[in-house]
C-alpha cells in the first residue's frame, strides 16, 4: 500500500462528486500509509453484521457509516461494547433506524469494529494554511482540546525529533506518562503515527483540505486510530 492506493480511493470519491469521506474510507487512506487502524468491516445487512462480529471477536463496536453524518455520536450512531450475536442484531437495526430520522442521509451500511484496548485518547489533525500549506496538530482528546485548547502545531515534513517535541510540548503531557494510575502511552508508537501523518500530508496536500484522527488510542504498547474524518478540496 502506498500513495498510489490512497490516490485511487480519493479519485473514486471525487468521481462520485463528494468531498466528505466516511470513517471507513478515511481509515483506508490511513491504512495506505501503514497507519495503524482498528480492525473493521462494512456490513450491509444483519447477517453480514453478525458474521463480521464473529470474525473480529467480541466485544465489538457498531457505527453508522454515512458521508452525511460526520458526528456519529450526536445521532446515536456509535454502539460500543456489543457482546453477542443478539446484541449485534439489535444494535444493527437501531443504527439502520437512523435512516428514518435523517431522511436524505446516504447510508453506506454499518461498520463492525474491534474494541480498542484501553489507552489515552489523543487527537491528530491536519489543516491547510493559506500561507504555510499543510499544518499538523496534536493534543489530548476531550476537554483538553475542546475547552483548554492544549494543542501543538508543526509544519510537515517532520523529523522524529520534531514529532517528539510536538508531543512533549502540550501541558497535559504528564498524562501520557501515566500519572495517578492512568495508562502510560507508548511514545514511540505515537511518534510513528505523527510521522506517517506527516508523510501523508505532504503527499496528499493537493487533494486533502483537512483531516483528523479523533480519537487515536495511545495504549501501553502501540497506538490505533479509532475514528477519522477526511475532507477533500
Ligand atoms: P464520533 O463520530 O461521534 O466522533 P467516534 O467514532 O469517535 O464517533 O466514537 C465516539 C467515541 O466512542 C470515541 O471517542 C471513543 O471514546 C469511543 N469509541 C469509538 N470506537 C471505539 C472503539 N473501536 N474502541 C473503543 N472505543 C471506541
Ligand atoms: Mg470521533
Amino acid at each position: 500500500m502506498s500513495k498510489e492506493d490512497a490516490i485511487k480511493i480519493i479519485d473514486k470519491i471525487k468521481g462520485d462528486g463528494r468531498v466528505t469521506l466516511t470513517e471507513y474510507e478515511s481509515k483506508n487512506i490511513l491504512a495506505a500509509y501503514n497507519f495503524p487502524v482498528t480492525k473493521e468491516k462494512l456490513a450491509r445487512d444483519e447477517e453480514e453484521a453478525v458474521n463480521f462480529a464473529e470474525e473480529i471477536g467480541y466485544p465489538v463496536v457498531l457505527k453508522i457509516v454515512s458521508p452525511d453524518i460526520t458526528h456519529k455520536t450526536d445521532v446515536g450512531g456509535v454502539k460500543v461494547n456489543v457482546k453477542s450475536p443478539e446484541e449485534v442484531k439489535t444494535a444493527y437495526n437501531e443504527l439502520m433506524g437512523i435512516k428514518d430520522k435523517i431522511k436524505d442521509a446516504d447510508i453506506h451500511g454499518v461498520l463492525i469494529q474491534e474494541m480498542a484496548p484501553k489507552g489515552n485518547e489523543v487527537i491528530l489533525g491536519m489543516t491547510q494554511d493559506p500561507q504555510f500549506g499543510p499544518v499538523l496538530m496534536f493534543g489530548l482528546g476531550g476537554v483538553f482540546v475542546e475547552v483548554l485548547k492544549d494543542v501543538s502545531f508543526r509544519i510537515p515534513p517532520l523529523t522524529r525529533f520534531d514529532a517528539e517535541d510536538m508531543i512533549k510540548e502540550i501541558k497535559a503531557y504528564p498524562i501520557l506518562e501515566g500519572v495517578r494510575g492512568g495508562v502510560s502511552s507508548d511514545l514511540d508508537a505515537l511518534v510513528d503515527c505523527i510521522l506517517k501523518l506527516s508523510d501523508l500530508s505532504v503527499d496528499l496536500s493537493d487533494c486533502i483540505k483537512e483531516m483528523d484522527i479523533n480519537p487515536l488510542f495511545a495504549t501501553e504498547k502501540g497506538a490505533v486510530a479509532v475514528d477519522s474524518l477526511v475532507i477533500l478540496k
